[in-house]
């Protein structure tokens, strides 16, 4: 994903109007009786995370971008209800042309109150933010910028498949494809375009896999694996679904995780969320590992787009984190 500056007042107009029910649905919530939240793997969702960075980089028109779907689709067939594959065909941002894959793991799918978590799985083609040049062309292992997210998703579908969600909640697990072809830093500037990121997403956020899908709202996990972990509130998911960022945060402080869930706006960042909210009208949010203002060559987790976002970037700890709080927050639903 990018950081972006512009397209504010759009995205805006998205904002939405249920933040004045929170209110009254933390009363109602505290009315039920305290739900038991299935234990979370850390060690499992690492397992899972390396599992995809040991195809080699996921870049799509490669083997291993094929090999790592199957995988994806056999797996959650053990585990989901309903596996949906949703091909799209797609032009990249030097006009080259890829078939891609967005594929949904639905639990409980005849249930109206869905949930969304979301993340993507391939893998950037060029590590055009390494300091070293030479790199700039050389595909990354995407272990935090990509494989963190579908990692915790995949032990989720695991433990949901044994630990069975209440029947009037609908979780979808959303593994988008082409996140993460956009133009290179060295290309040229008439070819960058922030439509080109996201290309999975804004395809599912115009035609979902069901007709008439809708769900409640969505969570976006991206660069979810790295050590100490910094998550301010990311700029637009504040701005379009705040209620729902609140009880994500608010979930994570009762948890003891204040220190990484940071109660502070953080940048704005063009990534799938932005595409769910603004297509899809779904109010979606990002937990994204954003860097302060210090020291820093991107807004984002040190190793962003460079060969070192390795499977030695991941760090069993935060994985357990943030499974444990999204764990929570579908499971009190
Ligand atoms: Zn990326």
């Amino acid at each position: 994903m990018k950081k972006v500056f512009v397209i504010i007042a759009i995205i805006i107009a998205f904002i939405s109007c249920e933040s004045g029910n929170e209110t009254k649905q933390t009363a109602q919530k505290q009315e039920k009786k305290t739900v038991k939240v299935p234990a979370f793997s850390g060690d499992s969702a690492y397992y899972f995370v390396k599992k995809q960075c040991d195809f080699g980089p996921r870049v799509p028109g490669t083997p291993a971008h094929q090999q790592c779907a199957e995988w994806f689709v056999n797996t959650l067939n053990r585990y989901a209800d309903t596996v949906f594959v949703q091909d799209f065909r797609t032009r990249v941002y030097d006009g080259k042309v890829f078939d891609g894959q967005n594929i949904i793991a639905a639990f409980n799918p005849q249930a109206k109150k869905r949930i969304i978590i979301a993340a993507h799985w391939d893998s950037r083609p060029y590590a055009d933010n390494d300091p070293d040049e030479k790199n700039w062309q050389t595909p990354i292992d995407g272990a935090n910028d990509g494989a963190s997210g579908c990692g915790i998703m995949m032990e989720m579908a695991r433990v949901i498949k044994s630990h069975r969600i209440d029947d009037n909640i609908g979780i979808d697990l959303i593994f988008f494809d082409m996140e993460d072809y956009g133009a290179p830093k060295w290309a040229d500037e008439s070819l960058h375009d922030d439509l080109a990121w996201g290309l999975g997403s804004q395809y599912w956020s115009k035609k979902q896999h069901v007709d008439g899908y809708k769900a409640y709202y969505g969570i976006l996990l991206d660069m979810v694996g790295a050590s100490n972990p910094r998550f301010p509130k990311e700029y637009y998911s504040q701005a379009n679904a705040a209620w729902v960022l609140n009880r994500v945060w608010r979930t994570a402080r009762e948890m003891g995780y204040d220190e990484h869930f940071i109660n502070e706006i953080g940048d704005p960042i063009n990534d799938d969320h932005v595409y769910i909210t603004h297509y899809a009208g779904i109010p979606a949010i990002d937990i994204i590992h954003l860097v302060g203002d210090d020291d820093r060559t991107s807004c984002f987790y040190p190793y962003w787009h460079t060969i070192n976002d390795n499977i030695e970037q991941i760090d069993l700890k935060t994985l357990q984190m943030v499974g444990n709080v999204v764990m929570k927050v579908v499971y009190n639903e």
